[in-house]
């Protein structure tokens, strides 16, 4: 096919990733038609094509969600500013960041009214009134919802003033099973992450510095971009009794003692998508996991004249019979554009496989089957094709998981010193030892823009002196340092 003799192949490509990862990036998610700007600065409009790739995520995750016994509900937009102030960390850790409604109904109101930047106070509020006793434990809540944080750097999908998340709450009679509830969601999202998109990433617990405002634990999954910088993907919070104590959430226990409950929340957003993107793209596009690709398969009829008309009906039979074994199906057969187009196209966009069906394929029972990240093309019988895709599918997002993995290996080092430190965080994560102290944190960060990702789950226990100043490690393992998204 005449690809690069195709007129429009320089106006759909994008600057490559080596050139200017950023410019990829934002070039990118417009061409291939995810998001664009919304009218407001900062906002998002989530074109199809990306938000059938959100409706993927959701219900992944809300199957996830509901079967492990927590249920929907959906709480109003709007919080009245004094409920985000009953709880004192909560609220200096959102301000700078609350959209806030003065005027409504053509008058000031008596009091402002925040559009949620997170739902912890509206929800802790009725928890209090819906908890009476140890019989109404464990509360088990979730919502799909869009949030507001006045953002002042905004990227589509990755930093946004609205975009779109889940957030569970859930609330608790003792410590032990809120701490295991914190563990159970961050469960939910390593298996996204890993199971779906595809993605290695490194679970582990916040720094005091960079946990959620008012939690006491927060456990985070961080993933590394094809650019070495991290990406939190979805986190999970231990809100101890902070919250209980704020909205008075109480129970009765067995033993008829009022006591406070032990809270949790968590969320996973729209932000994935930024991370899927750079993850998995090259400069050729976007390269999507099978499991969240809007279209697994993308047949190409081609054929001109006569030849059109049968090569495009086998192209929709072919379809029906891949949709039969559950597999998502397009089949691409604009008239107005070329096939060379087309293939560009579905590469940019990322297309987990390509068929592509013409007269000779035809008479020949085959067809021609291109895969987004293979060197060559393959015939294929037409039967075989149908019954051999679902694994072929699988077989890819192991690929992916394993390029995935591979890089971050690749990209982690292990430092001991201030240089190495240095060194590591500009191509990837920086494993180190860390005396917790913010003084060394904020030498980090002015100098190097990194900042602390997590203290792994599952990091050898050790000691050793701190990379930068070389006093005692705090937290009894390394850390992970990288510059981060
Ligand atoms: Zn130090």
């Amino acid at each position: 096919m005449a690809k690069t003799n195709d007129p429009k192949r320089n106006e759909r490509g994008v600057t490559p990733q080596s050139e200017d990862f950023s410019a990829w990036y934002n070039e990118l998610v417009l061409k291939a038609e995810l998001a664009d700007r919304g009218p407001v600065r900062g906002t998002m409009i989530m074109r199809p094509y990306g938000y059938r790739i959100w409706e993927l995520v959701q219900a992944e995750l809300d199957q996830r969600i509901k079967a492990t016994g927590h249920e929907n509900a959906y709480f109003p937009l709007f919080i009245p500013e004094g409920h985000l102030r009953r709880e004192a960390d909560h609220v200096e850790g959102f301000a700078p960041e609350l959209a806030v409604v003065t005027h409504a109904g053509g008058k000031e109101l008596e009091e402002p009214l925040v559009v949620r930047p997170t739902s912890e106070t509206v929800i802790g509020e009725a928890f209090a009134r819906w908890i009476d006793s140890y019989r109404d434990l464990p509360m088990l809540m979730n919502q799909w919802a869009n949030v507001v944080r006045w953002e002042l750097r905004t990227r589509l999908f990755l930093r946004t003033t609205e975009f779109l998340w889940q957030e569970g709450h859930t609330a608790h009679a003792t410590a032990d099973e809120a701490a295991e509830e914190v563990l159970v969601a961050a469960g939910f999202y390593e298996e996204i992450v890993r199971d779906c998109a595809a993605i290695s990433s490194v679970i582990g617990d916040k720094t005091p510095s960079e946990r959620f405002a008012g939690a006491e634990r927060t456990v985070t999954l961080e993933a590394m971009m094809r650019d070495g910088r991290a990406l939190q993907a979805g986190t999970s919070h231990g809100l101890g009794t902070n919250f209980a104590k704020a909205f008075d959430i109480t129970y009765t226990s067995v033993e008829g003692v009022e006591e406070f409950c032990h809270t949790t929340s968590w969320g996973m957003s729209t932000r994935l998508i930024g991370g899927i993107i750079m993850a998995h793209g090259d400069d050729r596009g976007l390269v999507l996991p099978p499991r969240l690709a809007p279209f697994q398969v993308v047949i190409v009829p081609i054929g001109r004249g006569d030849d059109l008309g049968p090569v495009t009906e086998a192209a929709k039979k072919l379809a029906l019979e891949l949709t039969a074994v559950g597999v998502r199906v397009k089949v691409d057969d604009r008239p107005q554009m070329s096939p060379g187009f087309k293939f560009n196209e579905w590469e940019l966009r990322g297309a987990p496989v390509r068929l592509e069906l013409g007269p000779r394929d035809l008479s020949s029972g085959s067809v021609t089957l291109a895969g987004r990240l293979a060197e060559a093309k393959e015939q294929v019988a037409l039967d075989e094709v149908v019954s051999t895709m679902p694994s072929r599918l699988d077989a890819y997002h192991d690929l992916l998981l394993e390029r995935s993995t591979s890089f971050r290996l690749a990209h982690t080092r292990s430092v001991t010193s201030w240089e190495e430190l240095v060194e590591a965080v500009s191509t990837g994560f920086a494993v180190a030892f860390h005396c917790g102290r913010e003084v060394c944190e904020d030498r980090i960060k002015e100098e190097t823009t990194a900042t602390p990702r997590c203290i792994p789950l599952d990091g050898p226990e050790a000691s050793g002196a701190c990379a930068v100043c070389g006093e005692p490690s705090a937290y009894g393992k390394q850390i992970i340092f990288a510059r981060a998204y």
